[in-house]
């Protein structure tokens, strides 16, 4: 049985901040609910306000972004997004991953949004939107705020944002060339599941792959030293290179999940074969059109 909770739908992005800091530590946003509502069910939480977000005008839309690439709304659900033609055609890699999110069911309520102000480090969209360089837009007591992805995770539960403040939009720019990604997820049963380890990899024409990491540091990470490995060379003993590079750059714990010796070894196995995926990909031809032309 839920606790008991007031629900207020908010219709602005300034009644949403207005609800929040009145309500304090007894406020939360809700999007999809599907952390959300498990947590206050499992007695996890026990809020007394919850401040839905999906009236806001904007929230749930995906539209062009003024100098190629696209605007995500927070609450869009993940289905919208993963079936959306522009995400497909531009940013496959992002479609891909949020496809592995819990069920389909899930996926019809689920947002991109609430996938990332969780904070999980095994959030299956973040390691996505780090190789995209998204920018994280919010609204909060000073109104606009816009930050780096890159900066957006703090650690375990934690992100940038501040008291009353919300993700509002997720921006993702244009990429100048073609790319292919690949998102390889590796979870306990293979169906519905958190990810023990997963690895996401962006290749780009002019030669730039991209990697980033997930479940496997208190938040999700890119790796540059592995990025910098594969700059100028992209034979298999430059893979293998980048791949290890991925393994010391790992900080996984142990849980019911996976030890951390597991996690080590799976991360430089999924990332040497999510490189070779993309380049290979790439190559075929496979690759999402620009994506300043969505
Ligand atoms: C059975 C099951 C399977 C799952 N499988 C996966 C999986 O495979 N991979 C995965 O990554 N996740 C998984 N999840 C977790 C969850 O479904 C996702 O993280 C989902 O994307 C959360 O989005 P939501 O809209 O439902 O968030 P909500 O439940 O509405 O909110 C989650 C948290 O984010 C806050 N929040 C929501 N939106 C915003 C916003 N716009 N700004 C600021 N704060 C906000 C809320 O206050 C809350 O603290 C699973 C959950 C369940 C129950």
């Amino acid at each position: 049985m839920l606790l008991p909770f007031d629900y207020v739908r908010a219709r602005s992005r300034e009644e949403a901040v207005d609800l929040a800091i009145r309500a304090g530590a007894g406020g939360r946003f809700l999007a999809g609910g599907t952390d959300l509502l498990v947590r206050i069910h499992d007695r996890q939480l026990r809020p007394q306000v919850l401040i839905d977000l999906k009236g806001i005008v904007g929230i749930q839309a995906v539209s062009p972004r003024a100098g190629g690439g696209l605007v995500v709304g927070a609450a869009t659900p993940l289905n919208r997004l993963i079936s959306h033609e522009a995400v497909r055609a531009g940013y496959g890699l992002l479609a891909e991953a949020a496809h592995t999110v819990g069920s389909v069911q899930i996926r019809n309520r689920a947002s991109l949004g609430g996938n990332i102000s969780n904070a999980s480090p095994a959030a299956d969209t973040a390691p996505a939107l780090l190789l995209y360089e998204a920018e994280i837009v919010t609204w909060g007591q000073a109104g606009e705020r816009r930050i780096p992805i890159s900066e957006f995770f703090k650690g375990p539960g934690a992100t940038a944002l501040s008291a009353g403040e919300f993700v509002f939009q997720v921006e993702l720019p244009a990429l100048k060339e073609r790319s292919f990604g690949t998102y390889l997820k590796l979870g306990r049963t293979g169906a519905v599941d958190l990810s023990i380890v997963s690895v996401a990899a962006l290749a780009l024409e002019g030669g730039e792959v991209r990697l980033a990491l997930g479940a496997v540091a208190p938040t999700p990470v890119r790796v540059r030293e592995a990025e910098a490995i594969l700059r100028n060379r992209k034979d298999q003993h430059a893979i293998r290179e980048a791949a290890a590079a991925a393994r010391r750059f790992a900080e996984p714990i142990s849980d019911i999940r996976a030890s951390k010796e597991y996690r080590l070894e799976m991360t430089e196995v999924l990332s040497a074969r999510a490189i070779e995926q993309a380049l290979r990909g790439l190559e075929a031809g496979a690759g999402a059109r620009r994506g300043d032309r969505p």
